[in-house]
């Protein structure tokens, strides 16, 4: 049987930083961590589909949701509502596995108010010309939609001091390392490892 409930994890950044490209590289990396899907109002981009990259949502439905108290969080993010699953991050987390939440800061700051023990992270491109080149190079979104990333980036940006670890995402490579090491870390405290060996330390101490 599993004994462990899995640990949040909640990822933030300016859009463009970088986020999506480290946490789907840290999925090889890293095993037992699921990323959670969101639900979103935003039209998918090219590439993107339903229940994979978000649970892609009418408005009129999402709003429903909302009503319902279906969301752990959810926010107004440039012209569109993002919001995650209760059930599914609970869901999720019983089966053992850690599960990351990548949202902005004003989600961030409602599931630090409802699951005290999340774990945040921060991730901060390593000057603004690259955050716009990267912007511009995804080449995904229009020069119009860019702009507006690009006006709240510095907003986003500016609540870094809220969240537990900070990376700079200048070298892809060094970031991941640096990523795959808080959670390595984390995994190796003694609460952690007390849950995930309970028959262990019974074993050797009990
Ligand atoms: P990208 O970050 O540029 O790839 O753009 P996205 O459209 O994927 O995300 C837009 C913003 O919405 C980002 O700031 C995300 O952190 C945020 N976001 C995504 N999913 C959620 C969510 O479930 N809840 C909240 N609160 N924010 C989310
Ligand atoms: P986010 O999810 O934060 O919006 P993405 O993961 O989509 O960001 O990354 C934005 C763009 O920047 C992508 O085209 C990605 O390939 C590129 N990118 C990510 N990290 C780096 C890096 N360290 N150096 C150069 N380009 C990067
Ligand atoms: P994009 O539209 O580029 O996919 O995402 C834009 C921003 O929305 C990202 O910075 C992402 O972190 C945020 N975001 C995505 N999903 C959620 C969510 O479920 N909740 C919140 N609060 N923000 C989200």
């Amino acid at each position: 049987m599993n004994t462990r409930t899995g640990q949040l994890y909640i990822v933030s950044a300016p859009s463009g930083a970088g986020k999506s490209s480290l946490l789907n590289a840290l999925r090889e990396r890293v095993s037992n961590l699921v990323i959670s899907v969101s639900h979103t109002t935003r039209q998918p981009r090219p590439g993107e589909q339903d229940g994979v990259h978000y649970h892609f949502t009418p408005v009129e439905v999402f709003r429903q949701q909302v009503a319902d108290g279906n969301f752990l969080e959810y926010a107004q993010v440039f012209d569109n509502y993002y919001g995650t699953s209760r059930l599914s991050v609970d869901a999720l987390r019983e089966t053992g596995k850690d599960v990351i939440l990548e949202i902005d800061w004003q989600g961030a700051q409602q599931v630090r108010e409802r699951a005290e023990s999340a774990i945040s992270i921060f991730i901060l491109p390593p000057s603004i010309e690259a955050l716009s080149s990267r912007l511009h190079g995804r080449g995904q979104d229009s020069a119009e939609t860019i702009q507006r990333r690009m006006r709240d980036a510095k907003n986003e940006m500016s609540h870094y001091p809220e969240y537990d670890y900070l990376i700079i995402n200048d070298d892809f490579a060094t970031a991941l390392d640096d990523l795959a090491s808080i959670f390595r870390s984390e995994r190796l405290k003694r609460a952690q490892q007390c849950q995930q060996h309970r028959a262990l330390f019974n074993a050797l101490v009990g």
